[in-house]
């Protein structure tokens, strides 16, 4: 730390990410990227895009916003393009939390949001998951602020059914609830459409997972109007041309690419299916996922342990030291053939 960082960021607690290795190239699956490239449109659109680095991107993102509202069925109005979800997901912390509307999430989820409220210093409490690894909403009841859930949850993989989601969303107005749909493309429901009913809604999704647009860093928020409108103003308060030029066309040609985008989120259920079987033949216990990773544990080996001797082998997955974790390991979905690989290896590590 210098001796010039203030005293106000004294308490920082920065986000630790999935290990990113250049050294050695590694079967990776420990940050819930997508095996397979992104769709030739996107990339052939984000290609030309060079050519023009000379100019600032749209800081309205006028075409894009344009293809996702048509694709997503909502208005021009009704969705915000962001740098990653990450980046929405900040916006509505410092656009909506303050010391008398806290945040509430929980206490097993997406890491990020405690360091959002964090840098922020906004008033948050992580609420327990079930010893089931749940969500029970009813934890929730009563509480004034924005309630924050990953639907699907990370990194349990389990997600929650509209229906419960909108009794919740429908039972406070006064509450406001952000539903961070980063993985609903692998077999969740989303809550998009409930934007239109309720003003107390903004569903986050990204185009890192099931777009294969990681490395691209692209997201977005869907809501009512007004909520778009204010998490624009902090935008355009903190970096309006958040979205560059070759994402900016990537995403279109993305979003275009529906046949693309299907098969990719279909073979990434298909291979799911598939490994947790292979998994739980093994002895392992997989919580039930609808996103493009498990969360499993092994009856022989310590989640650490477990970690470190793929890790030995190329093979990378993400293992959280924490009381309730410690015994699992978060496994992303990749090829068959990766899949395949790991559980030969597993098998060869008589785990
Ligand atoms: N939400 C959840 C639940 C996530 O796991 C992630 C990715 N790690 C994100 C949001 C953010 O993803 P991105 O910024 O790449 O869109």
């Amino acid at each position: 730390m210098s001796r010039f960082l203030s005293s106000r960021n004294a308490g920082m607690d920065p986000y630790t990410p999935g290990e990113q290795p250049q050294n050695r190239k590694y079967i990776k699956l420990n940050t819930n990227e997508s095996p397979f490239p992104p769709s030739p449109k996107a990339v052939e659109m984000a290609s030309r895009q060079a050519e023009s680095y000379q100019l600032y991107s749209d800081p309205n993102c006028t075409d894009l916003v344009k293809q996702g509202a048509e694709f997503f069925g909502v208005n021009t109005d009704e969705v915000l393009f962001t740098n990653g979800s990450d980046e929405i997901l900040d916006f509505a912390f410092r656009a909506f939390c303050s010391e008398d509307f806290p945040a509430y999430f929980p206490d097993i989820t997406y890491g990020f949001y405690t360091v959002f409220s964090r840098i922020h210093r906004l008033p948050f409490r992580e609420i327990p998951l079930t010893e089931d690894f749940e969500i029970d909403l009813n934890d929730y009841r009563g509480l004034k602020g924005m309630v924050v859930i990953a639907n699907p949850n990370a990194p349990t993989g389990i997600a929650k059914s509209r229906a419960e989601l909108e009794a919740f969303i429908a039972e406070d107005p006064e509450r406001l609830v952000v539903v961070d749909e980063a993985y609903i493309d692998f077999g969740g429901e989303t809550c998009v459409p409930l934007i239109k009913k309720y003003d107390n809604l903004i569903v986050t999704q990204t185009f890192s997972k099931s777009r294969s647009m990681a490395g691209a860093r692209l997201g977005m928020g869907f809501a009512c109007a007004e909520l778009i409108a204010d998490m624009n103003a902090i935008k355009f308060s903190a970096n309006p041309y958040n979205v560059n030029r070759a994402t900016m066309a990537a995403g279109i040609g993305a979003l275009q690419d529906v046949e693309y985008f299907e098969a990719c989120c279909s073979e990434i259920c298909r291979v799911r299916e598939w490994f947790a079987g292979e998994l739980k033949a093994l002895g392992f216990s997989v919580l039930p996922s609808s996103a493009n990773f498990v969360f499993a544990k092994s009856s022989r080996f310590g989640g650490n342990d477990l970690y470190l001797q793929l890790k030995e082998r190329g093979i990378l997955v993400r293992h959280f030291e924490t009381d309730r974790l410690r015994d699992w390991n978060r496994i992303t979905i990749g090829s068959r053939e990766q899949m395949e690989i790991l559980v030969n290896t597993l098998k060869e590590m008589g785990a």
